[in-house]
C-alpha cells in the first residue's frame, strides 16, 4: 500500500529533498495552474516553476527549482501581510487585494484620508513616514499615543505594544478573530505622530529579540499581529517605557 502511494507520487525526490532543505514542502507538479497564473499575472511562469508550500507558514507559492535551491525566494502572502501592517500604521490602505501574488515591489496604496492611489514602492513603508500630496495629511504633524495593553481570549492573552491617534480605533482596525477583552497598562501622548513613532521604535528595538512568534498572533489578530510579546514580559516592558520616558522627557 505504502509503495504504491510512492510510486505514485510523481515528485522528483531529488526535488522534494532540496525543498526541504529550505523549509519548503513541493507539491505536484501542476502546468494548467501555472498557464493560468501567466495569463493573470504580468510573469511568464515556464515550465522551471513549481509550486511549494512554507513549512512554517502554511502558504503556497511559486518558484524555480534553482531559486529554490539558492534560498531565493519569500512567502509573497506573509510579505503582503507584513505591508498591510506598514501601510496601516502611516495612514494607507493597499488596493486591490490581488496584488497579493505580485511579486514586484511596487503596490498600489489609497490615503485613508482623502482616498487618492498612488503606485509606490514598498521600502517607501519602512521608512514609516507618508506625505500625500493631495491632502498634505503629513503624518508627521498628527498628535499619537503610544500604548500597552493585553489582549485576552479564552485560550490565551499576550501583550500588544502600539500607537494611534485613538487607540480604541487602533483595537478595532486589528480585526481580532475571536471574542477578546483588553486591558491597558500603559498609554503615553505624544504632540506629533513622528515623536510616537520615534519612541515606540526605541521600546520595540529593545525587545525584537522577544517578539511572540506571528504565527500565534496571526491566530487571533488579521491586522497588528507584528510587535506583539509574552505576557510574562509586562513588568519589563513597562519598567522600559518608564525609564525610556524620563530619559527622553516627552522626546
Ligand atoms: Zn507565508
Ligand atoms: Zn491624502
Amino acid at each position: 500500500m505504502f509503495s504504491e502511494l510512492i510510486k505514485k507520487d510523481k515528485r522528483n525526490p531529488k526535488y522534494v529533498a532540496e525543498a526541504l532543505a529550505v523549509g519548503l514542502e513541493l507539491l505536484e507538479h501542476d502546468e494548467w495552474s501555472l498557464d493560468k497564473l501567466s495569463k493573470i499575472s504580468k510573469l511568464k511562469y515556464h515550465s522551471c516553476y513549481r509550486h511549494f508550500k512554507h513549512v512554517t507558514c502554511g502558504h503556497s507559492g511559486v518558484y524555480t527549482l534553482s531559486a529554490v535551491r539558492k534560498r531565493q525566494f519569500k512567502c509573497l502572502v506573509c510579505a503582503f501581510d507584513r505591508d498591510v501592517e506598514a501601510a496601516d500604521r502611516i495612514g494607507l490602505d493597499i488596493v486591490p487585494i490581488c496584488d497579493k501574488y505580485d511579486p514586484s515591489s511596487k503596490r498600489h496604496f489609497k490615503c485613508r484620508k482623502c482616498n487618492t492611489t498612488r503606485y509606490l514602492d514598498t521600502s517607501r513603508l519602512r521608512d514609516g513616514v507618508f506625505l500625500c500630496n493631495t491632502c498634505k495629511d503629513s503624518t508627521f504633524t498628527r498628535p499619537s499615543s503610544v500604548y500597552l495593553i493585553r489582549l485576552i481570549f479564552d485560550s490565551a492573552s499576550f501583550l500588544k505594544l502600539g500607537m494611534a491617534e485613538n487607540m480604541n480605533g487602533r483595537i478595532k482596525s486589528y480585526g481580532l478573530k475571536e471574542k477578546f477583552s483588553f486591558e491597558t497598562l500603559y498609554v503615553q501622548q505624544f504632540k506629533t505622530w513622528k515623536e510616537a513613532q520615534n519612541f515606540e521604535t526605541l521600546i520595540h528595538t529593545s525587545f525584537k529579540d522577544y517578539n511572540l512568534n506571528e504565527t500565534t498572533s496571526k491566530k487571533f489578530m488579521k491586522n497588528g499581529f507584528t510587535e506583539c510579546y509574552p505576557s510574562e514580559l509586562e513588568d519589563r516592558i513597562l519598567e522600559v517605557l518608564n525609564n525610556k520616558k524620563e530619559s527622553n522627557g516627552n522626546i
